[in-house]
């Protein structure tokens, strides 16, 4: 209420003066000594303008509308928000174009009236599935109207979606994630293995419990993991699905747009085929008019080659993880233990960067500099040396510029699922889990295209988006498109709409959102926009900052000497001197650290990505699965990557037991075997196997011992964790 009554007062002050502010979505101006408020209220234009064309016997024809403005400003406010609510913008007018449009649209008023026979087939009826219900409840949403119904427990949407002229009556259900997975009773850990060198993996449906959400396929009836006996089997979502595809004429497999959701397309092609006359896969990648058009506007069928690749992933996470976790469970003696392809490397590198960290450990001397908020950090080997440095520099600290230069700064280009998980962790302080959390639920309320993705590319749609905005904030002048990357299906995450903001939205909406969303949307929008924008220009200077018999030198940027894309993502600069000074510092403060800093969960990602092991679907799954089983903890303040006494046991054994796990060989070549299932090679084990059978010679052997299971965190590290 304060904020409102101040944000009032500074309009009513500013449009005092005979000037104009825009306030959101609308414009306060004066007008005749009151103050005006004006709203473009898109909704009433639209049902206005849609006069202009009528339904007749199940067709649209044709309309027009021309819009006269008189108030440019107001017209760029209504153009947003048109654009954000129905996705619908204008082109200018031209009359030659407009007696052209004039006679279509008669023209189409006559066709319409001239029979209604092809109407029927336009008209068709449609099961779209997709994974959760909440992008079910979106896509009813942007489409409008229609209901929510219960089959069985199973919540499925109503709609209406034109695709070029067919009007699909869809009924839209969450398929609740993966169906089927591999079996855990049948075979080697649910894989037979043949005699020939191949494998063949054995599906059965999959569990879900409903108290701890641990998903599995053993078919004791309760959770292995927690016991609860309130276990949902998803036979029962392909039972209410079998049912709903013998009423629509067309089944459309809206999964994510994924490996792992065209492994559930294809276990639905299989479960409905029978009961369906048409089965089609989509691929929805913004849950917006635009994107859920363009996907049935594109479909295809279901692609075997992804779903091939995925499956021999799955087997060899299978063998690998099923292997590694029996040593690891019979070793540590606890259930809670496991390891994997991805997880386990993981592991060994935050133990590596560990032992760096122990071995650069000292002290360190913060020194606080009185240029806004610049702070620099010395090294020290001990706490004579740090406390002598930090004396000296309380004397006084001779700053002393050295050279200056003005540098093009170019803006980065959109997140990637990488880049996202790295600077969304750190700058938000989230753990790696909840940031795709709070990603997928951005995407799923069709705030933002599909976050897991490898690629920066723009589609023309997305920069659009950019340019909308731009101009409604009158920085038109400062658009300079970029694609990023050329070609491909996948997109980088972007917002779908010219939105800052989204809060607004969402309450209009009826979408819950937290602050952990609407300040990862700001970042995602910022980051995007700006990628879309002109170079900046800035000075950077280099000091010299001396105290004592130590010197340091730094390059900073000072000032922002030409304006492009830190309009929207500022640039950080220092408020430095011009001319030699000495000053006296802030603070400075002594304490234990590291001249190599404890690993995070961005240098972790980065890794990943660097080395080649992992996807965008399973970054945070291989961090967050290290912690589950007390590995590693996670700093809460530095998003750093702790290990536990348990993680050196487990490397150890790992390191005894397979080897070749812990170097990227083993994942690059399996890398080489998924390109070439292109090719119709078989699901071939003889390269797969030689980590899986290791594990099992080895374990036979190992006359597995004990340990005295310890976890804490390791030696030495907790008077720095935050
Ligand atoms: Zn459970």
């Amino acid at each position: 209420t304060r904020l409102r009554g101040f944000v009032l007062s500074e309009a009513r002050v500013a449009v005092g003066r005979g000037g104009r502010l825009v306030l959101g979505n609308v414009l306060v101006r004066s007008s005749g000594g009151s103050t005006v408020v004006d709203i473009p209220d898109v909704y009433t234009y639209i049902q206005a303008s849609g006069r202009t064309s009528r339904l007749l016997g199940g067709r649209m024809t044709l309309g027009i509308s021309v819009l006269l403005y008189e108030d440019r400003e107001l017209y760029e406010l209504f153009l947003k928000r048109l654009k954000s609510v129905f996705e619908a913008s204008f082109e200018e007018l031209d009359l030659g174009r407009l007696a052209e449009a004039l006679e279509e649209a008669s023209r189409s008023r006559e066709e319409v009236g001239r029979g209604s026979e092809e109407v029927v087939s336009r008209i068709v009826p449609a099961l779209i599935v997709v994974e959760s219900p909440t992008k079910a409840r979106t896509i009813a949403r942007v489409f409008g109207g229609g209901g929510r119904r219960y089959v069985g427990d199973t919540v499925a949407y109503e709609t209406v979606i034109p695709v070029d002229g067919v009007f699909y009556v869809a009924t839209v259900v969450p398929s609740l994630g993966h169906v089927f997975d591999l079996a855990v009773d049948t075979g080697k850990h649910g894989v037979r293995l043949h005699r020939d060198g191949t494998v063949e993996p054995v599906y059965t449906t999959l569990k879900r419990c409903r108290e701890c959400g641990h998903q599995f396929t053993d078919e004791a009836g309760s959770c292995p993991r927690c016991g609860s006996t309130r276990v949902y089997d998803s036979s029962k979502t392909v039972s209410v699905l079998r049912k709903l595809a013998r009423e629509a004429s067309i089944v459309v497999l809206a999964t994510d747009a994924d490996e792992e959701g065209e492994k559930i397309a294809y276990d639905l092609l299989v479960a409905l085929k029978p009961f369906a006359k048409e089965v089609k896969r989509a691929e929805i990648r913004e849950i917006t008019r635009t994107g859920v058009i363009a996907a049935l506007r594109s479909m295809r069928n279901v692609d075997l080659r992804l779903v091939r690749q995925q499956v021999l992933r799955r087997v060899d996470d299978r063998l690998v993880g099923f292997g590694i976790s029996g040593v690891l469970k019979e070793y540590l003696r606890t259930r809670n233990a496991g390891g994997g392809r991805v997880q386990t490397p993981v592991l060994s590198w935050v133990l590596e960067r560990y032992s760096e960290y122990v071995a650069g450990r000292g002290y360190l001397v913060r020194v606080e500099l009185p240029y806004g908020d610049l702070a620099i950090r010395l090294y020290a080997r001990s706490r004579e040396e740090a406390e002598s440095l930090a004396k000296a520099l309380q004397e006084g600290v001779a700053v002393n510029p050295l050279s200056e230069e003005v540098v093009t700064v170019n803006p980065k280009p959109p997140y990637t699922t990488d880049s996202a998980l790295e600077e969304l962790s750190r700058e938000l302080k989230l753990p790696p889990g909840e940031v795709m959390r709070v990603l997928q639920e951005l995407y799923e309320t069709g705030f933002i295209t599909y976050h897991r993705t490898p690629s920066t590319r723009v589609s023309s749609y997305g920069i659009e988006v950019a340019r909308i905005y731009l101009s409604s904030v009158g920085l038109a002048h400062l658009l300079v498109p970029r694609h990023w990357e050329e070609g491909g299906a996948h997109e980088a995450i972007r917002p779908t709409r010219p939105l800052e903001d989204i809060e607004a939205e969402a309450l209009h909406l009826g979408v819950l959102l937290t602050r952990k969303h609407v300040s990862a949307y700001r970042m995602i929008f910022r980051r995007f926009v700006a990628s879309q924008m002109a170079p900046s220009k800035a000075l950077f200077r280099s000091y010299s900052i001396k105290a004592g018999g130590f010197e340091h030198v730094v390059k900073l940027p000072v000032a922002v000497v030409e304006e492009g894309f830190t309009k929207v993502l500022p640039l950080r600069t220092y408020s430095m001197p011009a001319k030699a000074e000495v000053v006296a510092p802030r603070s400075v403060k002594v304490y234990r650290g590291s001249l190599r800093p404890l690993p995070t969960v961005s240098d972790a990602v980065r890794m990943m990505r660097e080395v080649g092991i992992g996807r965008p679907s399973t970054y945070a799954k291989a961090i967050e699965n290290n912690r589950r089983h007390g590995y590693i903890v996670i700093s809460k303040y530095r998003q750093s990557l702790i290990p536990t006494r348990r993680a050196f046991e487990v490397v150890k054994v790992v390191k005894a037991v397979a080897p070749e796990l812990l170097t990227p060989h083993y994942t690059a070549r399996l890398m080489r075997i998924l390109e070439e299932v292109d090719a119709g090679v078989p699901y071939e084990v003889a390269v797969l196997l030689p980590v899986a059978s290791y594990i099992e010679i080895e374990l036979a052997g190992l006359g597995v011992k004990s340990s005295n299971g310890n976890v804490g965190v390791a030696e030495g590290v907790e008077d720095e964790v935050h």
